[in-house]
């Protein structure tokens, strides 16, 4: 049995498909939760629902497509959908906790273990961490943008052994199980390639923001971080129960066996990438055999605009994405070293922060 698992519930799952939030539905989710929590697991809960039920309790109003009216309706909505989970978790005697966080709030490391802390003092104590994104104060620039992979961030900030996506689709299937007959429920994925993306894109849930693809996103992110993922249907009776006791109730993604070191799991989760360096062939055969850092000798161009310190793609030319890490150089100065030894980067630039680009212990290899 899992030990830590975090439960991500979408907005169709909260809704039953409805445009209100369906709550008979979030009391049994709920009592599954509680008899998890009464037999020692740590549950966590990613929730999704903030904006459908400020849109309901506004009784939907016409509102133009902006930022700002998403604010507004997860403003109205996110409190009355915190006072329905406090309510039911009542029921059980257990006390729940509000986290609302954005992609900002894990940008730094600093700020990511400060988040980090804070679930541990909730769980610590027994009190079940409500997580939803802080849509009110968030624009498109510090959001993460889906509830999907909120959920991976919060399976890594919790350290969780099990991300368990609960939708209304039983998983994922060989084909869209709505237009083909032959569709196959897939029991277990060990690879996620663009094979299986393709097959995920255009399978999208009406109210919510993620579709089969953002899940795939979540699982992977989750998985090298040492979790267990599951996307299951929430209709199936006793559906946490079950996963959480290891009962193949969906598709299953097994954790990678060597995960991420914890120092690093932050640079996975955390922040959006700002942009992406392209690098030889010879520069990344030593990225993936050689352990090595990345040299400003080995990259061949830059793309998109960065500081100093964000977080960047590294590509092979022509090739996939082959690491993600911290610059240690913004993208001009990048630019001017590309191509050149270390030692000439003072030359270039009139100063130095060093002689690579992204230093090893900064990155973490996605292949
Ligand atoms: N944070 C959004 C909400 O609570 C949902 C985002 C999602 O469903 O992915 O309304």
């Amino acid at each position: 049995m899992y030990k830590r698992v975090v439960v991500k519930l979408g907005t169709s799952v909260l809704t039953g498909g409805s445009r209100y939030l369906n709550r008979p539905q979030m009391v049994e989710l709920a009592r599954q939760c509680a008899e998890l929590h009464r037999q020692g697991c740590d549950i966590l809960i990613c929730t999704s629902g903030a904006v459908a039920a400020g849109r309901a309790e506004l009784n939907f109003p016409q509102l133009p497509p902006t930022v700002a009216s998403k604010q507004m309706l997860a403003a109205v909505g996110q409190s009355r959908l915190m006072f329905m989970w406090e309510q039911f978790f009542d029921i059980y005697g257990i006390h729940v906790g509000q986290i609302l966080i954005t992609r900002a709030d894990t940008e730094n490391r600093r700020r990511f273990l400060n988040a980090r802390d804070a679930i541990g003092a909730l769980l610590s104590h027994k009190i079940v961490p409500i997580v939803n994104e802080n849509d009110a104060v968030a624009t498109e620039e510090i959001k993460v943008g889906d509830n999907d992979n909120l959920s991976a961030l919060v399976a890594i900030l919790a350290d969780a052994d099990l991300l368990l996506l609960i939708t209304d689709q039983p998983g994922l299937f060989t084909a869209d199980p709505r237009t083909d007959p032959n569709a196959q429920l897939i029991p277990e994925v060990h690879t996620i390639d663009e094979s299986l993306k393709r097959l995920a894109s255009g399978s999208k849930s009406g109210l919510g923001v993620g579709g089969m693809i953002t899940k795939l996103q979540a699982a992977d992110i989750a998985r090298r971080a040492g979790a267990d993922v599951m996307i299951a249907a929430g209709s199936v009776p006793n559906v946490i129960l079950r996963a959480v006791a290891g009962e193949p109730v969906g598709t299953r993604f097994p954790a990678i066996q060597s995960p991420v070191e914890n120092r690093k799991r932050w640079i996975l989760a955390g922040p959006a990438s700002a942009g992406t360096v392209m690098v030889d062939t010879g520069a990344a055969h030593a990225l993936r055999h050689s352990g090595r850092s990345l040299l400003p000798a080995g990259v061949t161009a830059v793309e998109g605009s960065f500081e100093r310190g964000d977080t960047v793609f590294v590509r092979e030319v022509d090739g996939p994405v082959l690491a993600r890490g911290i610059s240690r150089y913004d993208s001009d100065d990048l630019k001017r070293i590309r191509g050149c030894q270390s030692i000439e980067i003072n030359n270039v630039l009139g100063y130095t922060y060093g002689s690579v680009a992204i230093h090893r212990n900064d990155m973490i290899l996605l292949e």
